[in-house]
Order: structure tokens, then C-alpha cells, then sequence
């Protein structure tokens, strides 16, 4: 028998026209992940099998519960044996170390050549145990082991726990994004959710300097990093935007700071997406938050882009949000105190209507294009991967 990682893919399922690239997809990214401990992956009728030595067994498993694409995790057996006596033998010896006083045998049966059914091997199985297993019932319901099997072409699989996984779509099933990503709550959060949807991402941070520090810097590189382990490693495109925020704080009225700044930020945006191949951006807004959210600010804001803005947070309350920044770790790194560039430049009173003729005659008393031609040169791309982190080394170093 062996020992291998089993894994079920949910919602793939039903891209029916397209399956094979979902799973290509899927497998590619679960290779990448596991690159560094010596694993074969493999696809065969639903089901992906990951094969590798016994001690990385819990390092797998941990992994590929931040992929998306997958719906269970399942560390179980595999043996080629299809006949009746060796299976309820195969299952008495995987039970053997095992306490518990009830159990249920579940039985499914891709391979409709096998001479009995799903229930009747159950059946079959379930005697063989309660014959050689003193003490114990059988319990349909609620059972305390469950021993599923499953009966496939040349093989049967054995197994009992299963892992839920993170569903979704694989990452890159369905293009790329450009996250605007700052050191916030809200931006990793809506780029979690976008890569979820099968996005994968790049990210595009804004710099001030000196008004925000090296260490506002590196707190979205770390923000990044943690993204990494869902999205697969990431470019951030960091831009430099003091002039762009210079000129405005001397040259615009102080209500119209926030929307036009925004509008500058979106264009440039929108140009490292278009070089960059991704389809859309991702942001954190959500409606009503600041008042650069409000529905006349986005609309506002949103005019001067054709790229889609695709705002996962839209509808959330800034406590769910919170909840699941926490859930994915990156909660405690976005609530530490560094200025980040808009924070620096709020007005006293921002305008919580702005109107798209007034923002294009402000942007008029500064050469907006200039600006953004010149930002674009500062352009700095840093690479951001999981395996070239410090995390990665610290149990070495
Ligand atoms: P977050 O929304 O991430 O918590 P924030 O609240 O400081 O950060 P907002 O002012 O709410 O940011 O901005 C809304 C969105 O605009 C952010 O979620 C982010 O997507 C984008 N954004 C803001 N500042 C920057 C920046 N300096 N670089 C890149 N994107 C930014
Ligand atoms: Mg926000």
C-alpha cells in the first residue's frame, strides 16, 4: 500500500469545456508550491494524487491548504489490489492502531465494472471488521471513524480524515490583475479574495518619499509576501509619487486633494496594467468607508480609467473585513503604525460629492501628464517569492 496526498477539486468541476486547463492549471501551481521537497504530481479521473517521502507528508498538506482550486485534502492510501478480501484486509490493517468504538464504511465506485455495488462493499467491509474488531458498533449516523473507499479502475483509495480546502478557482485560470496594494487593512483582503477567483496578481504600491518611510515600504513587501503564499510569487511595481503629491497639495484646492490624487493614482495604474497584461485592477475601497468612497467619489475617481475596477470589499463592513484580514494573516502586519501616502496628505474637510467637471478643471493647474510620465520612470519592480524570504530560512539560520 501507499501512503499518498489525495486531493478533490470542487467547483472545477463543473468548467466542464475547459476542465483540462483548470486542472493543468491546478497542478502547475501545486508543482511550483512544492518545488523544493521532492514531490510528483498527478491527475487521473478527479482526482490529483501528490506522492513524496513520509516526513514532508504535514508540510504538504499545510501548503496546499492556501491553494486555490482545491476543495479536500486527503492524506489516505492507495493500493492496486481489486479483489474483496484483500480491501477488507487492507482497511482491518489501517484500522488496527486506531481506538474508537463506532464506525462507517463509505464506499464509492467510479469503476462500474467492480461485481458489487458502492452499499455492498460497505456492507461486506463493515462485517469483515465487526468479526475481526472486538467491541465495536456500527454507527450511520455519527459515527467516530469513517472509512471511506473508493474503488477505481486498477486501484482503491483508503482513507478516513479529510482537510477542507480553500475552493476558489486555481490561481491564473482567469488572467491577470494588478492589486493597487498599500499598507492598509483593506487592500491584501480584496487581493485575497481577487485571487481566489482564479486572478493571478501583480501589485502596484505608491511611495512618498520622505513623507512616508522605508519602513511604510517594507510593510507592503511584507503585506506582499503574504499574499505570495496564495497567489504564487509576485511582482510589486513600486512608484514614486511624491511630485505627483507635491504639485497637487500646492496647486489644488484642499477639498479636491483626495479625488485628484485618486484619479492620478488610477491612470498610472491603469498604464502598468496595460503593460503588464493584466485585464483589470483590484482594490480595497468599500462604499462609504472614507469619503473618497462614496458613490459620487468613485464615480468620480473612476472616470478617468476604461480598465475594470474590480472592488471585492465593496459591500463589506469595515468588521468583516477585519475578521478576515485576521484569517489570512496579514491583520497584524497592516495595524502597524506607519504613514502611508495618503494618510499624510487628508484634508480637514474632503469633499464628499466631488464633481467631474470641477476635478478636470483643478487637474488643469498642474501638467498631469508630465507628472505621470515622470512617475512611470521611477518605476521600481521588486520581486516578491516565499522561497527568497527570511521566513523561509529561520529555522536554518
Ligand atoms: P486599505 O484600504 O488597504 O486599508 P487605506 O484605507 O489606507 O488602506 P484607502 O484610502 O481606503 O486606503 O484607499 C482605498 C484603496 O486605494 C486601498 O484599499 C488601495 O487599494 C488603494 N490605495 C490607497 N493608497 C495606496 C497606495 N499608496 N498605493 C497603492 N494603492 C493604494
Ligand atoms: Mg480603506
Amino acid at each position: 500500500m501507499q501512503k499518498i496526498v489525495i486531493i478533490k477539486y470542487g467547483e472545477l468541476s463543473t468548467k466542464k469545456d475547459n476542465l483540462n486547463f483548470f486542472l493543468q492549471t491546478l497542478k502547475q501551481n501545486i508543482q511550483e508550491l512544492l518545488k523544493d521537497l521532492e514531490v510528483t504530481v498527478t491527475n487521473d479521473f478527479g482526482r490529483m494524487f501528490v506522492e513524496s517521502k513520509e516526513e514532508n507528508f504535514l508540510k504538504i498538506t499545510e501548503r496546499l491548504q492556501k491553494v486555490f482550486g482545491i476543495h479536500e485534502i486527503i492524506v489516505g492510501y492507495r493500493d492496486s489490489s481489486l479483489d474483496l478480501n484483500d480491501i477488507c484486509n487492507q482497511v482491518l490493517s489501517l484500522i488496527s492502531d486506531k481506538d474508537f468504538s463506532t464506525f462507517k464504511v463509505e464506499t464509492k465506485r467510479s469503476n462500474k465494472k467492480f461485481p458489487l455495488t458502492s452499499v455492498e462493499v460497505s456492507k461486506k467491509v463493515g462485517s469483515f471488521i465487526l468479526k475481526n474488531k472486538a467491541g465495536l458498533k456500527v454507527d450511520v449516523k455519527n459515527p467516530e471513524l469513517l472509512v471511506n473507499l473508493e474503488i477505481r479502475k486498477t486501484e482503491v483509495l483508503y482513507y478516513g480524515e479529510r482537510i477542507k480546502g480553500l475552493g476558489g478557482y486555481p490561481v491564473g485560470t482567469l488572467g491577470k490583475g494588478l492589486l493597487m496594494l498599500s499598507g492598509g487593512i483593506d487592500s491584501p483582503v480584496a487581493g485575497f479574495m481577487a485571487i481566489k477567483r482564479g486572478i493571478k496578481l501583480e501589485a502596484i504600491y505608491f511611495e512618498s518619499p520622505p513623507h512616508t518611510s522605508i519602513q511604510a515600504k517594507n510593510k507592503v513587501k511584507m503585506l506582499a509576501e503574504k499574499l505570495v503564499d496564495y497567489n504564487g510569487a509576485l511582482k510589486l511595481h513600486v512608484i514614486n509619487f511624491t511630485k505627483i503629491q507635491e504639485e497637487i497639495l500646492k496647486n489644488i484646492p484642499h477639498e479636491y486633494l483626495i479625488t485628484i490624487m485618486r484619479r492620478m493614482m488610477y491612470r498610472i495604474s491603469a498604464i502598468i496594467a496595460s503593460r503588464r497584461n493584466c485585464h483589470i485592477l483590484v482594490n480595497g475601497e468599500s462604499i462609504g468607508q472614507v469619503a473618497s468612497q462614496t458613490l459620487t467619489s468613485m464615480k468620480c475617481i473612476n472616470e478617468v480609467v476604461k480598465i475594470p475596477v474590480i472592488r471585492p470589499l465593496a459591500c463589506f463592513d469595515k468588521l468583516e473585513i477585519i475578521a478576515l484580514a485576521k484569517k489570512i494573516d496579514t491583520y497584524e502586519t497592516s495595524i502597524l503604525p506607519y504613514e502611508d501616502c495618503c494618510t499624510i496628505f487628508v484634508p480637514d474637510h474632503p469633499v464628499i460629492n466631488p464633481s467631474i467637471q470641477k476635478a478636470q478643471e483643478y487637474e488643469k493647474l498642474i501638467p498631469y501628464e508630465e507628472l505621470i510620465y515622470e512617475a512611470i520612470k521611477t518605476e521600481e519592480v521588486i520581486n516578491i517569492d516565499k522561497l527568497s524570504s527570511i521566513e523561509k530560512y529561520r529555522d536554518i539560520l
